[in-house]
């Protein structure tokens, strides 16, 4: 005879690691699966995979592709209900669509897929409660990109809190993310910035300008890689802020997100500034126009965030060969990524050919992620005694995270690896 109901989690990626997010969680026979994100590298990765037939709801806590790239793959053998808010899903299917176009045959899926994710999508809002037999699950707003969102899962007599990517304090962007949870009994928390403080945000933003005043003076381009969603919009934002007096300039796939955001001014925490930062800057549409963009000094926000791919690649072979130019890097730049090599070795490829930077390349902190100190606060105001999952970081980031967690508070804390299932 069962006295207890159990809610179960099987780590399905994320384990010490950036990339692939995925969680099943068993809340005694209803599954949600929690994410189902892709890793992009040389060589792209998945998370393990389930049946989709098993699958009650999966549930997409935000469009970037880590967390949202492998949803198709539910479709090719099956199907099942894929629940998100609208932003997510519009922005999940813009970034899907173009990673198929780049990415062509090494995909398990392919366009018909991400039709049929789109045929099972529900769009809901935050702390829209729903509910599958004995357990059910919100949506929570994250602070981390337009429409992301964390999910509280309960079951019968078990809350579980799994963060997504978070940002407590939001951005000029974003509110501050929704946090009023009560007692929590398995806390599944990312770990990207653990072990790092970053630079406070006003600070950085300070250096990124004076940066970019120092490149544009001496005639040069700054070139800002960035992330589409939505590292892209926020540097406009900044640089709109401080009356940057120069010509700003937005490409690829950053001004398809623009479109989809400006659909959407209820996520934003000032719909109006967003609007005018944006729409302040000159929008790249084809090859021709991009080439014209090289003619005069601009600040140019590009992505791919880590160079790999996006109109980002052009813009690098352009421009990093000249001393007078710079870039700045703004994102996350992941292990073996272009990205990292350009930041660590000065190095970029340039049609096939391994080459050392001439322009001058600076990295700025505008993460969208709790960073150390945001991390600890966060779990510092849980309440319950949860025991603590700590995954979305590299190897370090996790496993420290951990042991700091069980030493301050006591709490079961451990780093899972893939395949792990856990019980509470
Ligand atoms: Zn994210
Ligand atoms: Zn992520």
């Amino acid at each position: 005879m069962k006295r207890f109901q159990l809610l179960q989690v099987k780590v399905l990626g994320a384990a010490r690691e950036v990339g692939r997010s995925a969680f099943q969680i068993d809340c005694d026979g209803v599954n949600f699966l929690l994410d189902y994100g892709v890793e992009l590298g040389r060589e792209s990765a998945y998370p393990l995979q389930v049946n989709p037939q098993d699958i009650n709801a999966a549930i997409i806590t935000h469009a970037h592709l880590d967390h949202s790239g492998n949803v198709p793959a539910l479709f090719v053998h099956g199907s099942t209900d894929v629940y998100a808010t609208p932003p997510t899903f519009d922005l999940s299917r813009l970034l899907i669509e173009d990673m198929i176009r780049l990415e062509k045959s090494n995909l398990p899926f392919d366009l018909s897929e991400v039709a049929k994710m789109m045929m099972h999508s529900k769009e809901i809002k935050y702390r829209e409660k729903i509910t599958r037999g004995n357990a059910s699950f919100e949506l929570r707003e994250s602070g981390h990109v337009l429409g992301g969102a964390s999910v509280l899962v309960e079951s019968q007599n078990k809350r579980l809190f799994y963060t997504g990517d978070i940002n407590p304090k939001g951005s000029r962007m974003l509110r501050e993310a929704d946090l009023d949870l009560g007692e929590i009994d398995l806390l599944i928390t990312e770990s990207t910035y653990s072990q790092t403080d970053q630079m406070p945000r006003l600070e950085a933003e300070e250096k990124f300008i004076e940066f970019a005043y120092e490149v544009l003076d001496r005639k040069g381009t700054l070139f800002v890689p960035a992330f589409s969603v939505e590292r892209s919009q926020e540097i406009a934002v900044i640089l709109k802020n401080a009356k940057f007096k120069h010509k700003v300039v937005m490409d690829g796939m950053a001004v398809k997100v623009n479109e989809i955001m400006l659909k959407y001014p209820e996520y934003l925490r000032d719909a109006e500034v967003f609007a005018d930062s944006v729409n302040h800057a000159v929008w790249v549409r084809g090859e021709r126009e991009r080439k014209n963009m090289l003619d005069e000094p601009a600040v140019i926000i590009s992505p791919a965030g880590m160079l790999v791919g996006g109109s980002a690649v052009f813009y690098l072979q352009n421009l990093a060969l000249d001393k007078k130019n710079g870039i700045a890097l703004v994102s996350y730049q992941g292990e073996k990524t272009p990205g990292r090599k350009l930041l660590e070795k000065g190095l970029v490829s340039i049609r096939g050919k391994e080459v050392r930077a001439e322009a001058d390349v600076r990295q700025f902190e505008f993460s969208g992620h709790a960073d150390r100190t945001a991390l600890f606060d966060f779990i510092k105001k849980i309440k319950g005694t949860p025991k603590v999952l700590t995954i979305h970081g590299d190897d370090q980031s996790c496993t420290k995270f951990a042991e700091e967690i069980h030493e301050r508070f006591g709490f079961e804390a451990h780093a899972p690896n893939a395949g792990e299932i856990i019980t509470v």
